[in-house]
């Protein structure tokens, strides 16, 4: 009989003998690893081998999988052991959508996302005042749109009320929409007269016409630009930060999709001082309203330098419109709340079409935000014609979030070769989601919201990550989500939209395989097996055996990026 693990474990003791010669010459007789992980319930997302207990690691790279005794006897005097329990080992994730730099000097400022109503923000606010006194700027982020009122936007009163005198800036959660005191809009000599920027509005009084301290999009640079910039030493230290973050969730590869590519040249410090710790795909992100010269030499240059296992730049962003909270996704058809907008683009379609296509015939991949169902089938149209014009394929173009999608656009992923990148947290049923999502939204297209199963039905490839820092980047809460379309609390009973509900086998590969598939990686990335890169983790609590929702609950031991082990929890 045929043994699967006989063939790969005698390529394996070839390779073996192959490196022992190169690495310890004629003196070593038998092969021997660098680390060895048993006693595990490793889940490989090999299908030929799904489940194993034992692995071995030569020089970053996985050699041979298979049974405690058969990986044993790979042992050496200095091989590293690293016994995994009996718990559950699974390949390192990906976080499919985030944006990192953001992320990381988040961590050191106001953190609202649990706050419930303004008065709950105003005393976050306070009590991180009182850790930073003085007059510098308050900068934080996570506001949700449904705590305020009908109308779900915030108001500059609520600040002034706490903060008269001392400038504040805060990013609601999505990123889309920014909420000042009157201190910064002075700061900033927005009044009622300022005009609004291109894609962009500051939202104003009905009466008065003065700004209520809500700036949408592109007006938030308003303000923005006016507040001091981080120093590079502040930088490093909050993506040091961000990265023993990320390691500590389970995290091993993130695809950035914004404010990262300006950065890059801290990235290969810290790659210079062995701290990099987490690989990086970091794309381009291309401003509207078109392709610039200048653009292409800054992509090609940045791709000739960056493009290894650990930071690669072959990458391009695109944003065609909004969110639906703010009426600035593009909708086929008008808003259910407020019929007198459908959104627009950002991008006018023939100059989006036309980048697309130069890009695609460069050999870059593609990532395009699109949220609005007008948007999304925007991007399809792009990518199908890049696809002829330029005769390629497997170019695998990426849609980023598709919060809504015409049920006749739902085929086209699988049709086309375009990757679903999706973002479970998303869809967090919580009363941004059902009051003001959905309200705009209205219950037709709300049907379709965030279509994981139907994408993944008809033969679509999905992608999972978080968006960090607009939602936190812990991916259990996101496995949680992906499995139950339920809040952590379990509401509402029966899910929200639950025939979208993924099994936790795809809510996985959406963070593993499916994910190295989606960064055109999956040749050495996404699974356990021979010839892969050491990226896995060791997690508390076996996903499989549990009730779904307890799974946000799953805590990571261990961390190896690379065959290293970068992050140990304590409690062991
Ligand atoms: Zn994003």
């Amino acid at each position: 009989m045929m043994d699967g693990f006989m063939i790969r474990a005698r390529i394996a003791l070839a390779f073996f003998l192959l490196i022992s010669c190169v690495t310890f010459g004629q003196s070593q007789r038998s092969p021997v690893a660098d680390a060895l992980v048993l006693h595990g319930k490793i889940y490989t997302l090999n299908s030929k081998q799904p489940w194993a207990q034992a692995l071995a690691v030569q020089r970053g790279k996985i050699v041979a999988v298979g049974s405690d005794a058969e990986i044993e006897s790979l042992r050496g005097s200095g091989t590293k052991v690293i016994d995994a329990g009996g718990r559950l080992v699974l390949p390192g994730f990906t976080d499919c959508h985030i944006h990192f730099m953001d992320g990381s000097l988040s961590l050191d400022r106001v953190n609202l996302d649990e706050a419930k109503d303004p008065a709950g923000i105003q005393q976050k606010l306070r009590e991180y005042a009182k850790s930073r006194p003085g007059t510098g700027w308050i900068l934080g982020r996570g506001w949700m749109y449904g705590m305020f009122g009908a109308e779900a936007l915030p108001h500059k009163k609520y600040l002034d009320e706490v903060f008269p005198e001392r400038p504040v800036f805060l990013e609601g959660y999505d990123g889309h929409t920014y909420w000042a005191n009157s201190k910064a809009l002075a700061m900033a000599g927005v009044t009622k007269d300022t005009l609004d920027p291109p894609n962009g509005a500051i939202v104003r009084d009905a009466n008065t016409g003065e700004p209520t301290g809500a700036l949408k999009e592109a007006a938030e640079q308003l303000v923005a630009k006016i507040i001091p910039a981080p120093t590079r030493a502040e930088k490093l230290a909050a993506l040091r930060r961000g990265i023993k973050w990320t390691n500590e969730h389970g995290l091993t590869r993130v695809h950035s999709a914004g404010q990262d590519f300006e950065e890059l040249d801290l990235y290969d410090e810290l790659r210079r001082h062995g701290d990099l710790t987490v690989r990086f795909y970091i794309a381009y992100f291309l401003d509207p309203p078109e392709l610039r010269p200048q653009d292409l030499d800054a992509i090609e240059a940045a791709r000739k330098k960056y493009r290894d296992a650990w930071i690669d730049a072959s990458v391009v962003k695109f944003m065609v419109d909004g969110v639906v909270e703010s009426h600035t996704a593009a909708m086929l058809e008008p808003y259910s709340d407020d019929p007198s907008t459908k959104g627009k683009l950002f991008w006018d379609v023939q100059k989006y079409t036309d980048a697309v296509a130069e890009l695609d015939k460069r050999g870059l991949q593609l990532f395009t935000h699109a949220i609005g169902d007008y948007g999304v089938r925007t991007a399809l149209d792009a990518y199908e014609n890049a696809e002829k014009v330029n005769r390629t394929s497997d170019r695998r173009p990426r849609i980023e979030h598709i919060e809504t999608i015409s049920a006749a656009d739902i085929p086209r992923f699988a049709k086309l070769g375009v990757i679903a990148s999706m973002q479970p947290l998303h869809a967090d049923p919580d009363a941004n989601t059902l009051n003001v999502w959905a309200r705009n939204a209205g219950p037709d297209r709300a049907s379709r919201g965030f279509a994981w199963h139907s994408i993944a039905a008809a033969g679509g490839k999905l992608a999972f990550g978080s968006d960090w820092p607009v939602v936190t980047l812990d991916p259990w809460i996101g496995l949680q989500l992906a499995v139950t379309r339920q809040t952590l609390e379990g509401k509402p009973e029966g899910g929200f939209h639950p025939e979208q509900r993924v099994t936790l086998a795809e809510a996985i590969a959406g963070y593993t395989l499916g994910a190295a598939f989606a960064g055109r990686r999956e040749k050495t990335e996404g699974s356990l097996e021979p010839g892969k890169v050491a990226d896995l983790i060791v997690v508390s609590q076996n996903v499989f055996e549990i009730d779904p929702h307890k799974i946000a609950g799953t805590k990571v031991v261990t961390t190896m990026v690379g065959g290293r082990v970068v992050y140990q929890s304590e409690a062991r």
